[in-house]
C-alpha cells in the first residue's frame, strides 16, 4: 500500500510514528511543510522536516516535541556573548550542525528537496521525505506591530516570529503563504500523490502546516483529482487544539476551532473521511451531513499503542470510503 501524509512538525511526526507501526510494510511519501522555515545565523533551518526526520530516525528530544535530545547550546551563548541574536529561537549545537550541512548543500546548488534525502541519508525516518517545494515559502502573520505604541498599525511578520518570539498572544488578523504563488510542488510531490493508494491528514495544523501545503499551486488540485481515499484527523479536540495556536491561525482565516469546522474548511471536494474525536462524537453527524464520512475515536497521541490505534481507524475509514 502506497501512502501519502501531508505533514506539519509535532502533530505530524507523532502521528507518522503510529502509521508505521499501524502499516509497517506500507510505502510512506511525507510532503512536508516548509512555510515554516527561516534564516538565522546565515542558516537555512526547516523546523518541520526536522522534526519529522529526528522522531521518526530517533534524534528527537521527546518530551520538547521539536529539536535535537541530548542537547547543548554553547554556540547559541557564544552568540548571544557577541550580541548576535535573535535570542527567542532555540537552535542546539547538536542541530546546528543540520542547518550547516543542508545550508552548505544548498549553497553548493542542491534543491532542498535533494538535501533533505541527503540529510534522511543519515536518520533513515523510514519514510520517504518530501519537502513540499523546492522554492522559498514563508508564511507570514498579520498582528499589531509589536514594536509600535497603541494605534501603531499592523505588520506582517515571520511565522516564527508570532510563534515563539510572541508566543501567539497576540490577535492574528491574517496568515499569509508568502512566495506560494509562484512556487512549483518539489520533484516527486505530484507523482506519489498520483500513485497513492490512500492520503492522510494527520491532527496537523490545517492552516500554517497542512493549509501552507496545500497552498503550493497543484497540490490541492492533484489530491482532489487523486481519486483515491482522502481521510484527516482533528487536532482539535473538545473545541481546542491539543497543543499549539491553531485556534488563533484558524480565527485569522475565519473559521471556528472545532473538529466539524476544521472538516468544513478542507471540504468534501478535499476530503472523503474525517476522524474526531470521542468527545466530539455530537460533531459526526454535522461533518457527514457536509458530505465528510466521520467517525469519532479517541484523538490523543499519549504513547504509541493509542497513535497506532489513529492510525489504524484512519486506514480503516479509508477503506469504508473506497468507490
Ligand atoms: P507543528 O508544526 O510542530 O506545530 O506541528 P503540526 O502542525 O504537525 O501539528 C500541530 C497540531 O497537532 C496542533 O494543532 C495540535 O492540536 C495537534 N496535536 C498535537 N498533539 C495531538 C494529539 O495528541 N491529538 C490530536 N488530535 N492532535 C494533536
Ligand atoms: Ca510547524
Amino acid at each position: 500500500m502506497r501512502i501519502v501524509v501531508l505533514a506539519g512538525g509535532i502533530g505530524g511526526a507523532r502521528f507518522l510514528r503510529g502509521l508505521q507501526a499501524a502499516a509497517p510494510e506500507a510505502d510512506i511519501t511525507v510532503i512536508g511543510n516548509t512555510g515554516d522555515d527561516i534564516h538565522l545565523f546565515g542558516l537555512k533551518v526547516c523546523p518541520d522536516l526536522d522534526t519529522v526526520m529526528y522522531t521518526l530516525g530517533g534524534g528527537i528530544h521527546e518530551e520538547q516535541g521539536w529539536g535535537r535530545a541530548d542537547e547543548t547550546f554553547t554556540v547559541k551563548e557564544e552568540l548571544a556573548a557577541y550580541g548576535v541574536g535573535p535570542e527567542w529561537f532555540g537552535l542546539g549545537d547538536r542541530d546546528f550542525a543540520t542547518h550547516i550541512v543542508r545550508t552548505q548543500m544548498i549553497g553548493a546548488g542542491y534543491p532542498l528537496s535533494a538535501v533533505t534525502e541527503a540529510l534522511c541519508a543519515r536518520w533513515k525516518p523510514g519514510v520517504r521525505l518530501i519537502p513540499m517545494t523546492d522554492d522559498r515559502i514563508e508564511t507570514h502573520v498579520v498582528v499589531d506591530d509589536p514594536d509600535a505604541g497603541p494605534g501603531g498599525g499592523r505588520k506582517a511578520v515571520h511565522f516564527q516570529e508570532y510563534w515563539v518570539r510572541l508566543r501567539a498572544s497576540v490577535p492574528a488578523y491574517a496568515v499569509l503563504p508568502v512566495g506560494a504563488e509562484g512556487a512549483k510542488p518539489a520533484p516527486g510531490v505530484l507523482e506519489a500523490i498520483g500513485e497513492a493508494d490512500v492520503i492522510l491528514f494527520p491532527p496537523s495544523n490545517p492552516v500554517v502546516s497542512v493549509g501552507t501545503i496545500l497552498a503550493v499551486p497543484g497540490i490541492r488540485e492533484a489530491i482532489a483529482e487523486a481519486g483515491v481515499p482522502v481521510v484527516g484527523l482533528s487536532p482539535i479536540v473538545g473545541d481546542a487544539p491539543v497543543r499549539g495556536m491553531a485556534d488563533k491561525v484558524l480565527a485569522a482565516v475565519g473559521v471556528e476551532a472545532t473538529a466539524a469546522a476544521v472538516a468544513a474548511h478542507y471540504g468534501s471536494g478535499l476530503l472523503d473521511g474525517w476522524l474526531v474525536d470521542t468527545v466530539d462524537a455530537g460533531s459526526v453527524a454535522e461533518v457527514e451531513a457536509a458530505g465528510i464520512r466521520c467517525r469519532a475515536v479517541p484523538l490523543m497521541m499519549t504513547d504509541l499503542a493509542a497513535t497506532t490505534a489513529m492510525a489504524r481507524e484512519a486506514l480503516t475509514l479509508a477503506g469504508e470510503v473506497r468507490a
